[in-house]
């Protein structure tokens, strides 16, 4: 549409007033100096400028408009409000759609263009479907468009006029057959007999939109022309215009043409402000094209471009719809949300193109095997929801869960290669788990993240335990922040027995929190939750430093080097600075590396097997000596080990709580041995508490111990009378 500046400026001045309403004093700066005159334009024949009124707040707007005060430019006298308004829909006083009602509601007859941040385009298409005449994104505001805008608001407000002479869209004068109100409201029942009002004049768009030229379209009652006129709730709107009660706007479907139009109507009044007896002007105004870019958008505010499948807002209304009508009736509903396992993996080793390719059939396979009814969803990453709106008991949605892991369980074949995945699933049902779709978003993250700590690859439905287990975490990763600082932390040290010698070969340290909160708190539940957070690095480097400042001290009294193994998490172990941190801290500290010893746990391995070689070997090239945690309970082979630099296995203590007694972990346990014997590995066994363990092991050729038996994890000044009281084997030729 031309911008043909029709409109004429209600204040004194040239220039057209814009009222910003905005209560960012940065925004606003940056706003004001796009619309002063000349400035940033790139439309050439536009209006020269704007003259611009600020407000902080929706109060001193409304004030503003009704010519109460000036705008917040106090410089600049108002007379009679603005022609146009720029508003920010979230401020100090009001937010989002009320903020807009208050405006249209206090000005009717002023344009109003909503600004809004990104994340609420949503709202302002809303926005624009309840009067506004248009929305910009504050992101995306540029002079040219931000100016664009308004001389579009500006021109549309006064398209009666200016349309009531061009011939680009339908635009007439209607006659009231009576006096309006009364007889519509009388025939208000009898649907689509209302007699209505009568076209006294027409204008050329009454062919393309209505069929009829401008001859025909004379006299004809406006029930014949627009067939949506009986039951739209439109005759009551016109009376109420007529009466004097103010413009109606509205957006309508035009069958006849297949447009989508907007319809105005406005009472004519005389010199004088006096209604010209129920006379109305219509416009009909064609807005398909920009009808079917809002569409667009509000299709692409909704989708995952690379799915294709609703996105999380959508999903948030679909959840909400299903919470209200489960309340209603006498079904539930569920969710599955679904998250993919280690899918970083993927993206990591073979590239995000497969991720991508990947979470596309993932999306195939959750539409084939899902319900017609189900309404799936990618919320992010490599999350996706299954919302069941009517299940009738848990069994239903358990089972369903059971059958979206087998099938996340298959391999995705891309470009030839198999590559395999699968999922933790978290499963919350309404009215169950929670009392509405907020509660059940926030309850079935609980239960995904329970599904996970269960390992994996499997479903965890929501309950009220799990709750409390959600707010402990919270509890906790509170605790941990200030933990370091506030010096809650330790670090003990658990020797580790040579078998041959019953000497001490050295140390596994261990991390201990005493929080004044929560008392003790075991590292088996810190730690996963300084992982998750990322405090672990921190809390990763300080017990290194304070290991190395143990060490350091003990090589300074002279003693016989020992060496110290410290557990590293796969966070840590993923941390691209770790090789140089390491490196940096032993330096510091004036400590050989080779007194170090990473232990690794065999999953944290296989996750990142390419990183980890990389790593594995810079680690091994300053000199650190690398072993495998919990041996035995992750899933890895021991060939699968062979391609990576290790020194030696720690025999999982869930293998030797039941030596000598169980044949199975007796046979197991020797296996492991003979297998890490002929791989050159040392072994040692954890958790050792009896005599017989350590016999069994010392007869089976096992190399070291740890465990109760020797001794429990202590202090470091502790551990110096430990070793004093034993004889340090000299295993190493340092210091
Ligand atoms: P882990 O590395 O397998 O450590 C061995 C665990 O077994 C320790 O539990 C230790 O106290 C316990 N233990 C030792 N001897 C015996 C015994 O004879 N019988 C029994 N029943 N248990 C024994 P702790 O200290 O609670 O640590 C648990 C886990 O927390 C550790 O398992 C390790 O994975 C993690 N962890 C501890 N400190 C750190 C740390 O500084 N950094 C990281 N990343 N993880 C740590
Ligand atoms: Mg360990
Ligand atoms: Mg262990």
């Amino acid at each position: 549409m031309p911008f043909s500046g029709s409109f004429a400026p209600t204040s004194a001045f040239a220039l057209p007033t814009v009222l910003l309403i905005e209560d960012d004093p940065l925004f606003a700066e940056l706003v004001e100096g796009f619309l002063e005159a000349g400035a940033g334009s790139g439309l050439a024949g536009e209006a020269a400028g704007f003259r611009v009124l600020r407000a902080a707040t929706l109060e001193q707007g409304l004030a503003v408009l009704s010519g109460v005060v000036n705008g917040a430019d106090d410089t600049a006298p108002v007379s009679g409000g603005a022609d146009v308004v720029l508003l920010d829909l979230s401020l100090g006083d009001s937010d989002g759609l009320a903020t807009l009602d208050a405006v249209i509601g206090h000005a009717p007859g002023v344009p109003v263009v909503v600004l809004t941040g990104d994340a609420s385009e949503r709202m302002a298409l809303q926005a624009v479907r309840k009067g506004a005449q248009d929305y910009l994104v504050k992101a995306d505001v540029r002079p040219v468009s931000l100016r664009r805008a308004l001389l579009y608001a500006l021109e549309r407000r006064s398209t009666l006029t200016a349309l009531l002479q061009a011939g680009s869209a339908v635009s007439g004068l209607l006659d009231s057959l009576n006096a309006a109100a009364a007889v519509i409201e009388a025939h208000r029942d009898s649907s689509g007999t209302v007699t209505g009002f009568v076209w006294c004049l027409g204008n050329g768009g009454c062919q393309r939109l209505l069929g009829l030229d401008v001859a025909a379209v004379e006299g004809r009652p406006l029930t014949d022309t627009l067939p949506w006129y009986g039951d739209s709730g439109l005759p009551a709107a016109l009376a109420r215009v007529a009466d004097g009660y103010g413009d109606l706007d509205r957006e309508l479907e035009v069958t006849i043409a297949g447009q989508t139009c907007w319809l105005h109507v406005s009472a004519v009044r005389l010199a004088g402000g006096r209604l010209d007896s129920g006379r109305l002007a219509v416009t009909l105004e064609d807005i398909t094209e920009r009808y079917q870019h809002q569409e667009r958008l509000r299709f692409l505010a909704t989708r995952d471009p690379l799915t294709g499948l609703p996105n999380r807002t959508l999903f948030q209304d679909h959840l909400e719809e299903a919470v209200s009508r489960a309340e209603r009736g006498s079904q539930r509903a569920a969710v599955l949300y679904i998250d993919l396992d280690h899918f970083k993996t993927i993206n990591d080793t073979m590239g995000h193109s497969t991720g991508d390719r990947v979470l596309q059939d993932v999306a195939r396979r959750l539409e084939a095997l899902s319900p017609p009814d189900a309404f799936i969803s990618h919320l992010s990453g490599d999350e996706f929801a299954v919302l069941l709106p009517r299940v009738s008991d848990e069994a239903e949605v358990t089972a369903a869960a059971s059958s979206v892991l087998k099938h996340l369980e298959l391999p995705f074949v891309i470009d030839g290669r198999e590559i395999f995945t699968s999922g933790s699933i978290g499963v919350v049902l309404y009215p169950d788990s929670a009392r509405n779709s907020n509660g059940l978003m926030r309850n079935v993250d609980a239960a995904v993240h329970h599904a996970k700590r269960q390992g994996r690859n499997t479903y965890s439905v929501y309950s009220e335990h799990l709750s409390h287990e959600m707010v402990r975490r919270l509890h906790l990763e509170t605790g941990l922040r200030r933990a370091l600082e506030r010096g809650e932390m330790r670090v003990v040290f658990q020797p580790k027995m040579d078998l041959a010698t019953g000497t001490v070969s050295g140390a596994e340290a261990l991390l201990r929190w005493d929080s004044p909160d929560l008392g003790a708190v075991s590292p088996a539940e810190f730690i996963p939750v300084a992982e998750d957070s990322g405090l672990i690095i921190p809390i990763g480097e300080w017990v290194l430093e304070e290991v190395c400042r143990w060490l350091a001290r003990w090589n300074r009294q002279g003693r016989k080097p020992v060496r110290v193994a410290v557990n590293l998490s796969a966070r840590q172990f993923r941390d691209p600075l770790l090789v140089d941190r390491v490196k940096a801290i032993v330096a510091a500290a004036g400590v050989p590396a080779r007194q170090l010893e990473f232990e690794l746990t065999e999953s944290v391995l296989v996750e990142n097997a390419a990183e980890a070689t990389k790593a594995l070997w810079a680690l091994r090239g300053l000199g650190v000596t690398l072993s495998v945690d919990d041996f035995g309970t992750g899933y890895s082979s021991l060939s699968y080990l062979k391609r990576f630099p290790i020194d030696a296995l720690k025999i999982d203590q869930s293998f030797v709580r039941d030596l000598p007694d169980s044949s199975d972990d007796k046979a197991i346990v020797r296996a492991i041995i003979l297998m890490g014997r002929s791989l050159d590995l040392a072994l040692v066994a954890e958790g050792v508490e009896t005599q017989a363990q350590a016999d069994f092991l010392q007869a089976n050729r096992c190399d070291y111990a740890q465990g109760y038996l020797f001794a429990r994890p202590i202090s470091g000044a502790d551990f110096e009378d430990f070793v004093s009281g034993c004889d340090t084997e000299l295993e190493l030729d340092v210091v």
